[in-house]
């Protein structure tokens, strides 16, 4: 991980900085002084032994792993409810804690089938397939295979791969991450760094606006930073979704990857090397049609239920309407019967740390004896696991509207290592936050980082991106990967031993002799971005570079 100060970005920020500095002296010194001397003391007052309580409270098995539309869901938001309540927050939903949102769970049967070319394809063994339509049989046949490339439409970076191509009812073959990925001294999109051109969710959504019929991603390890296996895995369980009101129609009928072997067979016999194909499309956009067709059979069983995100409201003094949004997850993978011993994803640090600190923030919120300007909300989202469904579910049905939203912090899975001299940025560059963000840290005697892998794209994978999508800036950073000094290196070093590979299994779970330090210093460097700009009238804004713009 690099320090990263001498980038244009800093420089920005500096001015920024001196705007910053000027909005917030627009009241009398003596207010100015006391408003910063209230700040100060609350700021101090957050602990780790609080942030430690919430944490072992909603990870305890109590509360069965907090798998959505379980025993687990009411546990989880009665709890939450009551704290809100608690600390004196209102409804965040009218007269309601709670904001309904209606899942489809669409789980596809392992007798689907594919024939690429004349290759029959192999379930799980060379390819996956799903459907987010509401519908129980899926038939696709002979479609027309079109390579796209990346599969990109991206004006800002001078790029679509679809110019001048039709693609209805054809299946269209892509290749995972954006063009910068492979050369990244090309100066194309973002280097190394992934865009979310490079996400298969794009893939899916761009091939869907294009009218296309199917869509394959072809697997390769490096570029998609995952192997097969995971792929392969899930890919296989349920796959929900939100329920939308024309049942999944507008969406591609197949969404589906392929293995780089079956990819490779299919372009032969399409007369067409691979490689060569794939170096095409790095260069430039790139088209090709293929002259070979697919058919794929998907039959899925439909199930809809309710799940709930919940959010809390602490009314801004003057600017009421304007609010700055923390988000954490709430939910995690719950129970699974058919283990042998431990069967609770008690998913500690993802996310109750991340909902321990939301909480912290929001309580040190209400003891201000004077109020920022700006409202401050609180929103714990559901079924993030299964795709950021909650969040997104907010951001496409806001209670606040977007644009009086002027900014989103979110938090999930905190740092249990001990305190850093780094802050990592996770998307770093994207927004004006970041800003605001350096001035926290560097009170604190940290500073600001890149992530550790900014190929694998992770600004996309958690709630804050709900957000950036529709034009909110959005903020996403915690502790980084430089312990403060040797004492902390050490446990580091034993912490990393106990909880390493437990991302996702049942070992998340609490653990007395964690470090809470790292968490109470990003806690407070969250309060205080959150603080700075809820004083303020200042609305950042996203980076030029930033692939987001406010709608
Ligand atoms: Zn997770």
């Amino acid at each position: 991980m690099k320090k990263m100060h001498n980038t244009p970005l800093f420089l920005a920020n500096t001015l920024l900085s001196a705007t910053l500095l000027a909005a917030c002296s627009s009241s009398s010194p003596t207010n100015t002084q006391s408003a910063k001397a209230d700040f100060e003391q609350v700021y101090s007052q957050i602990s780790g032994e609080e942030l430690k309580d919430f944490t072992r409270t909603l990870s305890s098995d109590e509360f069965e792993g907090r798998q959505p539309t379980t025993a687990g869901e009411r546990k989880t938001l009665d709890y939450l409810v009551s704290k809100f309540k608690s600390m004196g927050l209102e409804p965040g939903n009218g007269n309601s804690y709670l904001q309904p949102v209606d899942l489809v769970k669409i789980v596809a049967d392992s007798d689907m089938t594919m024939r690429v070319g004349s290759q029959q394809l192999e379930y799980k063994e060379n390819m996956v397939a799903s459907t987010h339509r509401e519908k129980e049989r899926v038939d696709l046949k002979d479609s027309e295979l079109v390579f796209v490339g990346y599969g990109v439409n991206a004006p800002e970076y001078n790029w679509n791969d679809y110019e001048g191509l039709d693609v209805k009812g054809k299946t269209v073959v892509i290749l995972v991450n954006d063009p910068g990925f492979e050369n990244p001294d090309s100066g194309k999109f973002q280097g190394k760094t992934m865009t979310y051109y490079g996400r298969w969710s794009y893939k899916y959504e761009e091939a869907s606006r294009q009218g296309a019929e199917a869509a394959l991603i072809v697997h390769e390890t490096a570029p998609a930073s995952y192997g097969w296996t995971v792929v392969a895995n899930s890919w296989s369980g349920p796959q929900y979704g939100l329920v939308s009101e024309d049942g999944g129609q507008s969406r591609i009928a197949v969404e589906g990857w392929l293995s780089l072997d079956a990819t490779k067979k299919a372009f032969a016999e399409a007369g067409l090397d691979f490689e060569q194909e794939k170096a095409k499309a790095i260069k430039g956009p790139y088209s090709k049609s293929m002259g070979i067709t697919a058919s794929v059979t998907v039959n899925s069983t439909i199930e809809k239920s309710k799940s709930h995100n919940v959010i809390a409201t602490l009314p801004g003094t003057s600017a009421k309407d304007e609010h700055i949004i923390y988000s954490a997850h709430w939910d995690h993978l719950g129970t699974d019967p058919s283990k042998e011993g431990d069967q609770i994803y008690n998913g500690a640090r993802d996310n109750a740390t991340g909902m321990a600190s939301l909480l912290s923030i929001a309580n040190a919120f209400t003891k201000l004896e004077k109020r920022p300007a700006r409202s401050l909300s609180f929103l714990v989202v559901t079924a993030e696991e299964q795709g950021l469904l909650g969040s997104k579910y907010y951001a496409e049905h806001p209670i606040y509207p977007l644009n009086k939203t002027v900014a989103n912090i979110n938090m999930d899975a905190l740092n249990l290592l001990g305190k850093t001299k780094d802050v990592a940025v996770i998307g770093f560059g994207k927004s004006e936050l970041e800003t605001y963000l350096e001035k926290a840290v560097t009170r604190q005697g940290r500073y600001l980082a890149q992530e550790d892998r900014p190929e694998a794209g992770y600004y996309y994978r958690s709630d804050h991106f709900s957000f950036a999508k529709l034009g909110v800036p959005a903020l996403y950073a915690k502790g980084g990967a430089i312990p403060v000094d040797e004492e902390t290196a050490a446990y580091r070093k034993r912490a990393n031993i106990t909880d390493r590979g437990c991302y996702h299994q049942v070992c998340d779970e609490f653990r007395e002799s964690w470090d809470f330090g790292g968490i109470v210093e990003d806690t407070q460097m969250y309060f205080e971005v959150g603080y700075d700009i809820a004083i303020s009238d200042d609305w950042p804004k996203w980076l030029p570079t930033a692939e987001f713009k406010r709608q």
